[in-house]
């Protein structure tokens, strides 16, 4: 007969058991209905497939690991010969090769198929919510495409690699790879914002190639093969593509100083780097170096959105499958009234993104397409709802995490790791102010873009008298030109939440749009969740959003 244990006071009861294997596509109910909507039936299958993946609890332990052990710098090799490498733990690599096998990074761009970035936003969404620090390179590869096929043969050279699914890890020469990861160095010490302040000068050789010197403070992913830059040419700021290797096998000149030791995002590498007559190709005119990059830090927004549903969508699941399971006072916490208030609180947050961020992915699609009103709905709505969604989802992940109680506080839980990464897409890729300001030189610089969003915003009205009051308002907020400036985060803020109504009044059920509507546009209540207004369909609400399994 065994033992009893001298030490147990107690037996366990009452913990909630972990998420069991799910399909976390197939359960995010708005999430495939958007893709219905936006890409077609032919993509769900294979979402599935992803979902299915995402939900195993490999994927969570692999996801969990690249978070413990850390990446590392080692800039000389045993003999002091500088080598300027970062070793990644073997789980982070295990991450890349699954997202890029999947085509998360940048496959799109040459699967000429309708729907294709529209479906591969929905597995950004999907896959960020086993580990978003490797999301970051997946995403800046994606991103880099459009800003190379500016250029036909920088394109030639790069673009295929970069759409390739296989991921193959190390410096090497590239032509000799069989994929490429693309990373991007645009911040230095002096200004982020303010690229302009740029300090790095590149000279130009003889044979159209240019020598870099200077730094970068922020360059993440520091292993990746291809670097879109910026630096000060003689006719001014110019985007330039910097490979780590050279055509032959020798490296670049590309001296990492440190690592940065972040608050989250603690699987991916960001570091300072120095460069001392690096080597690199002009993209684009010179002097139109910002015009050029634009082209990348766009879809990077995009996906900054997409991360931050991501975050949002996996907290809040692990919010409803806690209170499905816990006890306190008597009954399990989904049925008391008030966490039933702020789940449904949660769970329109996260309808109303997953809505907006595709079809976000479907203007970006089709304004590549060369379809030019949805080019020009993205370019006023994309920094909108890069400022918003991001916001959002750092209250929502604090949030989420709280209905876990003491447990959502600890690392086992996967719930610190969401709410850590949680600020950093309202950091990077523009910060808040940046994005809000970005709005209003869409505004005022770009002829057609204020058309484009009333537009948009015009085919959800008369259906819903709050937000057809607040699309009054909008147009009161833009009559007056006055201190705009100072009201750009208000007007961003608006226009995001009516964009994201707009979605839910056309396709969500009436319940999920009226609590969105009356929440958001009607009332203020201090930004807090839980404090929704009596009356509502919560079944509808809950019922939505429940990861059932
Ligand atoms: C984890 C991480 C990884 C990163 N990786 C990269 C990378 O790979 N490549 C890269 O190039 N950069 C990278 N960055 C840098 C990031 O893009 C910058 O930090 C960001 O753009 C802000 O620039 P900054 O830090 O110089 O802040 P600043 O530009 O000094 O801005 C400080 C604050 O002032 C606000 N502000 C700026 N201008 C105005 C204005 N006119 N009016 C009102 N407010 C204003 C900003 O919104 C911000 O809140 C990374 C950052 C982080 C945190």
């Amino acid at each position: 007969m065994a033992k009893k244990n001298p030490t147990a006071t107690h037996s366990v009861a009452n913990q909630v058991p972990p998420l069991p294997e799910r399909d976390v596509f197939g359960q995010d109910t708005a999430l495939v209905d958007a893709v219905n909507r936006h890409a077609g039936h032919d993509h769900v299958e294979r979402l599935h497939q992803l979902g299915t993946q995402a939900g195993r609890t490999y994927w969570r332990d692999i996801g969990l690991e690249a978070n413990r052990d850390h990446p590392r710098l080692h800039t000389h090799d045993r003999y002091g010969h500088r080598i300027d490498e970062v070793q990644f733990h073997p789980a982070w690599h295990e991450l890349m090769d699954e997202s890029v096998g999947w085509g998360l990074h940048a496959e799109p761009w040459q699967r000429e198929e309708q729907g294709a970035h529209v479906a591969r936003a929905a597995g950004f969404i999907t896959w960020t919510q086993v580990e978003p620090g490797h999301m970051c390179p997946i995403s800046m590869t994606y991103a880099a495409v459009p800003a190379l096929q500016t250029d036909p043969d920088l394109a030639d050279q790069w673009v295929p690699g970069l759409c390739s699914t296989e991921y193959d890890f190390g410096l090497r020469d590239p032509s000799d790879k069989a994929g490429l990861i693309a990373g991007m160095a645009m911040t230095e010490k002096q200004g982020g914002s303010d690229v302009r302040q740029n300090t790095t000068v590149a000279v130009p050789n003889d044979g159209g190639s240019y020598r870099i010197t200077g730094h970068k403070w922020f360059c993440s992913a520091p292993m990746s093969d291809v670097f879109l830059m910026l630096a000060q040419a003689p006719e001014g700021l110019t985007c330039f593509v910097v490979p780590r290797v050279l055509p032959g096998g020798s490296r670049n000149s590309f001296h990492i100083q440190r690592l940065k030791d972040k608050l989250g995002n603690r699987s991916n590498a960001s570091s300072e780097v120095e460069f001392i007559d690096t080597y690199g190709m002009r993209l684009g005119d010179e002097g139109r170096g910002v015009k050029t990059i634009v082209e990348m830090v766009s879809a990077t927004r995009l996906d900054c959105v997409l991360g931050a549903t991501g975050l949002m969508r996996g907290a809040v699941s692990q919010a409803f499958w806690h209170a499905q399971h816990r006890g306190a006072f008597g009954s399990t916490l989904i049925d008391k009234p008030l966490m039933q208030n702020v789940l449904a609180d949660l769970a329109l947050e996260v309808e109303a993104a997953t809505a907006l961020a595709l079809r976000l992915a479907a203007a970006v699609e089709d304004a590549a397409a060369g379809d030019e009103s949805a080019a020009l709905l993205r370019r006023i709505a994309l920094p909108a709802a890069k400022f918003w969604t991001t916001k959002r989802s750092i209250a929502v992940t604090a949030e989420a995490l709280e209905c876990l109680g003491g447990n959502g506080y600890v690392e086992e839980s996967g719930m610190p790791l969401l709410y850590r990464e949680a600020p950093v897409n309202s950091v990077w890729e523009g910060s808040g102010n940046v994005n809000a300001l970005d709005l209003l030189r869409a505004m005022s610089k770009e002829e057609g873009t204020v058309d484009a969003l009333l537009s948009e915003l015009g085919t959800a009205s008369g259906a819903n008298s709050y937000y057809d009051a607040s699309l009054k308002e909008l147009l009161n907020e833009l009559s007056d030109l006055s201190g705009l400036e100072y009201r750009a985060r208000r007007l961003s803020s608006r226009i995001a939440v009516l964009l994201q109504t707009a979605q839910l009044i056309k396709y969500a059920p009436a319940g999920v749009a009226d609590a969105f509507a009356v929440s958001r546009l009607g009332r203020d209540e201090g930004g807090q969740f839980g404090t929704l207004p009596p009356g509502l369909e919560l079944d509808v609400i809950l019922e939505r959003a429940m990861p059932a399994v």
